[in-house]
């Protein structure tokens, strides 16, 4: 069986992932979505095991020692990371697994797993993210300056991954993820093989 694909949906700080991300779930069914582990702590509606695994700092800690993680990076003073076994598991299973993470962590992980395809959304303009961040009540005043920084160095790592996508409306976003996970399948050095095709080196009787 073919192992799946690795999909890494990266960008800065605010773009709209995870709403992308659910869209692509929803048009998408057979696609997984990787809970990563997090020392932050929920929002108001997150369900533990659901969106994150919430855990404390000193367990994560332990778990980088134990080498768990994938990849891990410290986004907004808090702890993020992927769990080895678990991508292995689905990726074995033939699953297509996305990885919704920071720039940081696609960066460790476009060096330990090289098929991993990587894509950086991106807002259709820098005013169009500022207004984004400032506007979505779920962070303190405070650390809205933070996190503008943040998103604005976050844009330049674009050129390290292997797509582009612009979220201009989560739909027409979703949908060319979509078309590039087609494309990514149809490639032959993935394993895509004609139907009906025995594998013999010469079998070309089929057609
Ligand atoms: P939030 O706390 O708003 O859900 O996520 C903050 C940031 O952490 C987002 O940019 C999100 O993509 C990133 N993030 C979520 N999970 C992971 C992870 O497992 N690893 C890394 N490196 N970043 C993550």
């Amino acid at each position: 069986m073919a192992e799946g694909i690795l999909l890494i949906i990266s960008g800065p700080s605010g773009v709209g992932k995870g709403t992308v991300c659910r869209f692509l779930l929803k048009i998408r069914d057979a696609l997984k979505l990787s809970v990563s582990t997090t020392t932050r702590p929920p929002r108001p509606g997150e369900v533990d095991g659901k969106e994150y695994n919430f855990t404390t700092t000193s367990c994560f800690k332990e778990m980088i020692n134990n080498g768990s993680f994938l990849e891990w990076a410290v986004v907004h003073d808090h702890y993020y990371g992927t769990r080895r076994d678990k991508v292995r598991e689905l990726l074995d299973k033939g699953e297509d697994l996305i990885l919704e993470i920071d720039v940081q962590g696609a960066e460790q992980i476009r060096e330990k797993e090289p098929d991993a395809v990587s894509i950086f959304l991106a807002p259709p303009s820098m005013a169009d993210l500022e207004k984004r961040i400032t506007g979505r009540g779920t962070e303190e005043p405070d650390k809205i300056f933070a996190r503008l920084e943040t998103a604005r160095r976050e844009m330049a790592a674009y050129r390290f991954y292997d797509y582009l996508v612009v979220n201009d409306t989560v739909k027409n976003a979703a949908l060319l993820i979509a078309s590039i996970i087609d494309a990514e399948k149809s490639r032959v050095s993935r394993g895509a093989r004609p139907p009906c095709w025995g594998g013999e080196k010469n079998d070309l009787s089929f057609y």
